[in-house]
């Protein structure tokens, strides 16, 4: 019989592949004293060759993949299972004490890592102790039959299911054979959410017990559409599915005709439907999808792809590339915003009890100047070859942004002074996602030259409830009146002084919201690139000066979520 697992429609698309658990198995084992010593070094010489095995595969699909120097630590690792060494103090200890395999193994490699940490003066041997727990644990796999997950080695269509994503997980994957994730953990809005979304992977998140449910190779159906997932569907449910897919392909297809077409309502007004990206290569995918501008570029990603702070010239080329590959159409960069979900390993940050109130953003900007001065050099010096604008993240004073912005000023001038080549129109902005800059939008918007309203973090501030928390996911609202008076107050806020008013949070590409976010008149919706032909093709079909009417209904009379949800379905053809 057939189980379905709901879950938060996190990315469009229906899958169907086998599982692919990307769970680390329970490797726990009991120690054992054994008679046949000779069978148990039998068990662990054929471990020790199929983790040879495994890792031989790896690594040669990681040089295809990553390169040869990525691919070098698995040289390291082949090293360690070969060493003679080990293998026979480990069978020595077998026969010795007669112990099992698995003891045995813990014993003897345990060893070899403390030896290893113990050389306080080489920490090139001292990192090498960590080569030898992974793979400890690898050939302790083998012995215990339970593989490890090996993503980079997945070589035919799958579903991934997994009890977390991280981003970094997440970017490993190669989208020719992934169909889908199926995640216990997380809400529309993580980045693992959203760099499925990038990747047009289709995914369910917060399904909470997927890892608990479904085995490897069980068959899986997964409808990012609607947030849900099938496991050893029958004969109909596969028909069924496979023909919903289909259908879907082909309203994309559809979609794709709008490629080269600007963005007009019914009664022809024009907005701007630009892309997210958070890396340069995603902008192929943006301007692909027809993107009029990129409306948000995450660079924290750079930081994150990154083994160290990323250059003032590694950053440079990478600003340049994305700006010529918008060949003068707007691109908006937002400074880092490291810190929440988002870290740095060369950059330690201190623990904190509520990292998304924490130290973050502009908030760390500010303080590490030296950080901030040399992202903002890159981009004063790529500034010539586009049409730049520059976002400052999470503010939420005017003083934070004014100090944002003397900084920049200094560092403009001093490039100039040096007689490098600047733009002199680069408009500076600010994500508007903390509820004090909203509702103080009417000051700030004196100010900035720009809004972006950033909704993922804005509805978890309004609402206190943690993005990336499934179990408090129904308070993520977008469709509150609560929140969409607060929207339109900003949008307002920002015309009264002839600046535009953009969003680039989730909620910009929302097939409930789009119509009314028209009737406020926000001007650009920045969105994940798969998501802009949708979104143009339902501007298409709407008429502003209908949904304009609609508008006070909603702000004044609906009462909650649900209400404004059933009412824009029942008035608006969506
Ligand atoms: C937002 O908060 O809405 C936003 C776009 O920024 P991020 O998702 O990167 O926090
Ligand atoms: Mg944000």
């Amino acid at each position: 019989m057939s189980e379905r697992i709901t879950g938060i429609a996190a990315s469009d698309g229906i899958g169907i592949a086998k599982a692919y658990r990307l769970v680390q198995p329970d490797l726990t084992f009991e120690k054992k004293t054994v008679d046949d010593t000779e069978h148990e070094i039998t068990r662990v010489k054929r471990a020790l060759q199929a983790s040879s095995n495994d890792v031989q595969a790896i690594r040669d699909s990681a040089e295809k993949s990553l390169g040869k120097k990525e691919a070098e630590i698995f040289d390291a690792h082949l090293a360690i299972l070969a060493d003679p060494e080990m293998v026979s103090q480990i069978t020595d200890t077998i026969k010795q004490k007669k112990i099992n395999a698995e003891e045995a193994l813990f014993e003897v490699t345990d060893n070899f890592a403390k030896t290893l940490q113990a050389m306080e003066d080489n920490p090139y041997m001292q990192e090498r102790a960590t080569d030898v727990k992974d793979v400890s644990k690898r050939v302790l796999s083998h012995l215990l039959n339970k593989p490890l997950p090996n993503p980079a080695l997945i070589h035919e269509p799958v579903i991934v299911v997994a009890h977390d994503l991280t981003p970094s997980d997440t970017a490993q994957m190669n989208r020719k054979y992934v169909k889908g994730f199926l995640v216990d953990l997380g809400g529309r809005t993580s980045h693992s959410a959203i760099m499925s979304r990038t990747l047009e992977i289709p995914a369910v998140v917060g399904s909470e017990k997927a890892t608990q449910v479904v085995k490897n190779d069980d068959e899986v159906i997964l409808n990012g559409l609607d947030g849900f997932a099938v496991v050893a569907p029958d004969d109909q449910e596969q028909q069924q599915y496979a023909a919903e897919a289909q259908h879907f392909e082909q309203e994309r297809a559809e979609w794709r005709k709008l490629r080269n077409q600007p963005s007009v309502s019914a009664d022809g007004q024009h907005f701007e439907v630009a892309a997210n990206i958070g890396t340069p290569n995603d902008v192929t995918a943006a301007t692909s999808a027809g993107a009029e501008a990129v409306g948000l570029f995450r660079t924290e990603f750079l930081y994150m792809n990154s083994d160290e702070l990323p250059t003032e010239d590694a950053q440079f080329e990478a600003y340049k590339r994305v700006l010529e590959a918008m060949k003068g159409k707007p691109v908006v960069i937002r400074t880092m915003d490291i810190g929440g979900d988002k870290h740095l390993p060369y950059l330690p940050l201190p623990e904190e009890m509520n990292p998304f109130l924490g130290y973050r953003a502009i908030r760390i900007s500010l303080d590490r100047q030296e950080i901030f001065r040399t992202q903002l050099r890159a981009l004063l010096r790529a500034s010539h070859y586009g049409q730049l604008r520059i976002m400052f993240p999470m503010i939420a004073t005017l003083d934070e942004f004014r100090s944002a912005k003397q900084i920049f000023t200094e560092e403009k001038q001093k490039l100039i002074d040096q007689g490098t080549a600047v733009a002199d129109d680069i408009k500076l902005g600010i994500m508007v996602e903390i509820p004090a800059t909203a509702a103080f939008a009417d000051q700030f918007a004196k100010e900035v030259d720009f809004f972006s309203i950033g909704t993922n973090d804005l509805i978890q501030y309004t609402f206190a409830a943690d993005r990336g928390n499934d179990r408090v996911s129904y308070l993520y609202q977008p469709y509150n009146p609560a929140l969409l008076r607060m929207i339109n107050r900003v949008i307002s806020a920002a015309h009264k002084e002839g600046k535009t008013a953009a969003m680039c949070g989730e909620m910009a590409g929302d097939k409930v919201a789009v119509p009314l976010l028209m009737a406020m008149g926000l001007d650009e919706y920045s969105m994940s690139a798969t998501s802009i032909l949708r979104v143009r093709s339902q501007m298409k079909h709407l008429n502003v000066a209908d949904l304009k009417k609609l508008l006070p209904e909603i702000l004044e009379n609906c009462k909650t979520n649900a209400e404004v949800k059933q009412l824009v379905e029942q008035k608006v053809n969506i």
